[in-house]
């Protein structure tokens, strides 16, 4: 009989869990920019001024706004109920979005995970205040 034996199976279910409460707080700058930056990083004209999702189903609440440097398709955050940038990545595998927040900056990848500033980069639209 021992107790003993598990103990790195707990280690690394801990880890796991860690990593996840970390992905899930990176919606901040924490990197270099990636490879998928563009050299033309001209913002894409915004599909409009709230998530073009929820907006089509009639709602209007969601958290924050995210703008797909690619086609420029506004999609709310994983923070908001229906995700919807996310899913447009899931759908188009367009990598990089861009806060659509008023006054924020900052990329995120969803290839690489990673949420950064990018120097040089023309500011992102947002929508209206
Ligand atoms: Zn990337
Ligand atoms: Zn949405
Ligand atoms: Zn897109």
């Amino acid at each position: 009989m021992s107790v003993e034996g598990s103990t790195g199976c707990r280690a690394a279910s801990r880890l796991s869990t860690g990593l996840l409460s970390v992905a899930r707080r990176l919606e901040r700058p924490v990197a270099e920019p990636c490879s998928h930056v563009p050299s033309d990083m001209t913002a894409p004209t915004p599909s409009g001024d709230g998530c073009e999702d929820c907006l089509a189903m009639g709602e209007r609440n969601w958290v924050h706004l995210r703008l797909c440097q690619e086609c420029g398709h506004v999609g709310c955050c994983d923070n908001s109920p229906r995700r919807h940038a996310t899913g447009h990545y899931r759908d188009t595998r367009h990598p990089l979005i861009r806060s659509f927040e008023p006054g924020e900056d900052w990329w995120w990848c969803y290839v690489d995970e990673a949420g950064f500033n990018v120097p040089g980069a023309p500011p992102a639209p947002s929508y209206p205040t």
